[in-house]
Formats: structure tokens, sequence, C-alpha cells
């Protein structure tokens, strides 16, 4: 997702049975496998109501005979029915516990639909807040978008919505007024005009996708496209936007294959050739839909018109095709099984803002653009949230852990090492669900270091460490506070002209140094110093 800008960011850190029921990889969820949806959705500006089938295929694991289903309020099921045989439930608040009448047996492949309708909630705020938008373009078309990040694709159809599971693949039916085009996830496979002056668009996405990735953007589209020739071969780039945007599209897109370029450099292939890549414009700043990656930027570079880093390097790309588009890798291909990691998502989404310049402008000014970023960091509380309750830890998660990600390849101090690690990462975990701790061993083991205290620090902890020292006698001391037990990441510090690295831990060390000699550690470290013999 995109950075929220204004003090609207606030979180109760009360839980309730809801959000346990959400957050949770229950009983009723554990058991089966999720393999397929076909979601079958009709839309309808004039009472702002949806009204659809989902058909869900599952895979049997353990025997059980209780399913859960989740679609939040006001929408409502209708039926549930497997093999032509209605289903009883049970309704607790978003969640459906649906009674199977036939056995599930391990391995057994089945299938339910479940049928549903309502005037599902209007999102206040899109992409934070999720739900509908109900919008008219300049011309006055109806502009009609989803938005479902953090609240769940349940606010407005009935899936299992947990992110540990993702349906192998996903079709998807959208039925709208005749002079509209939807535009989902994945490729467009055809279009019917039915004699009800509606149209069905047939999407279908051949990758597991997450739920809050799925999307409808209904507008008066118009289409243009490109061939990339990248890492994985000719990748179809497709751009929709409101017809009267299209020559600034035409201008601002070119960013797309330079984004692709620098990312694939860094990251590795595009996660998601076989569903092409796409920019859909919207009414709002934009969000990593799979596939179908949404733009609302206003055609300019910077986001919204700022620069996160204050340094003017922010203007020199498109923030939302940028960071968007590195959730294809991080978020989409991998997606963290627990919101509460989702720094895995936003650390290396708001570090491929610095990749980019990386690339294309070099070590300077990705550099500079990094630093500039940590005005932005609060430690107001870890980075990684609380378990089990569909909540995400502080919103530092974006640059406090693009500056975690830029220390650690301070510490690995090998540029080509730092980018296979990160290559690694994006094939090792291609299209799973992961945890934090899978993605830091595999950091540890790749980086060949014990990374453990250094993730405890910038991960489960709010605090700077701080690097104190001292000259006296022709010494230098050294030592690391305000810090975690057994922190000891490696520094790089000039000691007047000549830089050496020294393995500081939380008790003191020392070398030779010259009286009033001077000492300055390396700005690309997130970390604080503090000169003991000074006085403060
Ligand atoms: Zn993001």
């Amino acid at each position: 997702m995109v950075i929220i800008t204004s003090s609207v960011y606030s979180q109760n850190l009360k839980f309730s049975h809801q959000d346990t029921l959400r957050g949770t990889i229950t009983k009723e969820r554990i058991w089966w496998d999720l393999t397929y949806y076909h979601l079958d959705v009709r839309v309808n500006p004039v009472d702002s109501t949806l009204r659809g089938v989902n058909t869900i295929r599952y895979k049997v694991l353990t025997p059980f005979q209780v399913m859960q289903i989740d679609l939040q309020e006001p929408m409502q099921v209708q039926n549930i029915v497997q093999n032509g045989k209605e289903l009883s439930f049970r309704r607790d608040g978003s969640a459906y516990f649906i009674t199977l009448s036939e056995t599930q047996t391990p391995g057994d492949n089945k299938e339910i639909t479940v049928q549903f309708a309502g005037k599902p909630q209007v999102s206040k705020r899109p992409p934070w807040s999720g739900g509908l938008s109900w919008k008219r373009d300049a011309n006055g078309n109806p502009f009609v978008v989803t938005t479902c990040q953090g609240d769940g694709a349940s606010l407005w159809w009935p899936c299992k919505d947990h992110q540990y599971d993702e349906p192998d693949s996903m079709l998807m039916t959208v039925t709208v007024p005749e002079s509209l085009t939807d535009v989902s996830n994945g490729r467009l496979r055809n279009v019917t005009t039915n004699p009800d002056r509606t149209k069905t668009f047939t999407w279908f996405v051949t990758n597991p996708i997450n739920n809050y990735c799925v999307n409808l953007n209904i507008a008066d589209y118009v289409h243009f496209g490109e061939k990339y020739q990248g890492e994985k071969g000719q990748l179809d780039c497709d751009y929709w936007v409101v017809s009267y945007n299209l020559e600034k599209a035409k201008a601002q897109f070119k960013e797309v294959p330079r984004m692709l370029e620098a990312l694939e450099y860094w990251f590795g292939p595009y996660p998601f050739y076989e569903d092409s890549y796409k920019l859909v414009e919207v009414p709002y700043p934009g969000m990593e839909h799979q596939s179908s990656v949404t733009y609302g930027n206003d055609y300019k570079n910077g986001y919204k018109g700022t620069d996160e880093s204050n340094t003017g390097w922010g203007f020199k790309f498109d923030f939302i095709i940028v960071h968007e588009s590195a959730h294809e890798w991080f978020g989409n291909s991998i997606t963290t099984k627990d919101v509460a990691d989702m720094w895995v998502h936003e650390a290396f989404g708001a570090y491929s803002e610095t990749l980019f310049l990386d690339y294309h402008f070099g070590k300077k000014a990705s550099s500079e653009y990094v630093i500039g970023t940590r005005t932005k960091i609060r430690n107001d509380r870890p980075i990684i949230g609380p378990y089990d309750v569909n909540t995400e830890g502080s919103h530092d998660m974006y640059y406090k852990g693009a500056n975690m990600l830029h220390t650690l390849r301070q510490v690995v101090n090998d540029d080509e090492k730092f980018r296979q690690m990160i290559r690694g990462l994006s094939k090792t975990f291609y299209h799973q669900t992961v945890t934090t701790k899978q993605v830091e061993n595999y950091l540890a083991e790749v980086s060949g270091k014990d990374l453990t205290s250094f993730f405890n620090q910038y991960l489960r902890d709010t605090r700077i460490p701080v690097f104190e020292y001292k000259i006296s006698k022709k010494q230098l001391s050294y030592r690391w506070n305000n810090c975690v037990a057994g922190f000891n990441m490696p520094l790089k510090i000039s000691v007047d002209e000549g830089v050496i690295w020294l393995n500081p831990t939380t008790e003191w060390q020392t070398i030779k140094a010259r009286k009033g000699a001077k000492i300055t550690t390396d700005v690309n470290f997130y970390i604080s110093k503090k000169d003991l013999a000074q006085k403060q």
C-alpha cells in the first residue's frame, strides 16, 4: 500500500472476538486448502449494490465438517450449496460457519458455491479504508473501484479471508453497465454483451493471488500497451486509463520499462509474466493490486506532488509506479501469512524506491534518499505487530524498514552479494506465503551472519542503538548501548581519514587511537552515536 500522509493513522490495540476470528488460522480454516475461486459478480452503480456467486474449490487436508467463510456486514450470504444440496450455516459477525453434510475425506477436491448480495461498505478514504468507491469521472461517467487491504476482501465478496492461504488460480466474471469497462486481475479472456444492456468481462489469474489484491475497476477506460523484453522473455504491459487522460498517460507511463529494468535487476524476474503487468487508473493514489497495479498519482513524479525524502531525489521517479509495482515481488509473489509481519511487504516496497534510484542515478542519490526518509520514522511501536488478530505493526515498517535493509546492506558490505540475497528471496519464496522467521533465517544463512539480534533490534524493539565511544590515554573505547541483549552489529567508522570496521558489542572494547582523533560513523547505518568524552 501507499504511505498515509496525515494524522488519520492511529490504531486501537484492543482486540475483539471478531479480530481473532479474522486474524487466526481457526480450526474451521486449517483443515482445507483453498485451490480456486470463480467470483461472478454483478455491479450496479445505480443503487450501489453487488450481487453474485463465489465458487470455492478446495482440497481436504484433514477430516472436519465445519468450514469458515467470511463476509462482512452489510453484505449478506443468501445460500451456500455443495453438490446441489443447500447447507446450513451459523453467522458470528463476519464469519459464517458452514456445516458440511458430505463426509470430507483427506485428499478429496471439493467445491461449494456461495450466493451473496448487498450494498457494501463505502470506502471513506481509499485505499486506507476499505470498501467500494462509487465516483464519477470528469465527464460524469461512473467510476467504481474496490480497495480492501487491511479491512479484508470479505468487505465485498465471500472468501477465506486470511493471508496464509491463496487460491492457485482465479476466474472473475464481472457484469457492468454496457457503456463501462471492468479491469480486474490477470488477463482479459472475453467480453460478452448481454440483452439487459450490460457487458460481462471475464478475467483469469493463473497464479496464486492474495485476497486483498482482487479488485474491480469500472470506468470509461481506454487501453494502450507495449511489450517489455525482460529477464523471463516478453512481458505484456497493458495500460487502462480514463479516456481524457490518454496522452498524459502515454508520457508518464514511460516510467514502466525503467521501473521494470531496475526492479528486475535487484529483485529478479517480474513474478507474474503469465498474468501480464497492468497499470489501471483509479480515483485514489494507488495500490499494489496483483497484475493490475492501480494508479492515481496525477501523472506526476513524486508522491502526490511531494518527495518522501525531502532531498529532491523523490521527484526523479513516479512513486506509485515504483513502490506499488515493487509489491508484485514483495507482497504479491511473497505474501506474509500474518499481517503482523507486513514489514516484508512494506520494507522492501519502500526500499525499492532507493534501489530504483541506485540503478538509474547511482549510489549517492539512493543513499541520500533513504537517509532523507528517516525524518518519517516514529519509533512508536515495534515494526512487527501482534499476531493472530489481523493487526499490522508500526507504520515504521516503511521507512525504518527501508533503513534497516539499507543498514543490512552495509553490514553485508558487498552490493553484488546483497543483490543476490534479495533475488534469492524472490526465488526461494516465489508465490508462497511466509513468516518473518523464514525471511530472517534466509537472509542470515545467505549472508553467513548471525542476524538474530539485528532483526530483534530493528523489528521487535523501538530503540535506536547508540554507538558510545570515547578517546582517552591514546585509546578509543566503544560499545553498543540502548539496544537489545547481545546486539553485535559490525560498524564502519572513520578515525581521522582512515576507514575501519569495528565489531562492537554491549561490552566495552578498545583500540589504539591518537588523542583528539576525529571519529565519524558511516551515515548509511541507521544508528545514533554519542561521544562520552564530550560534556553533553
Ligand atoms: Zn506499500
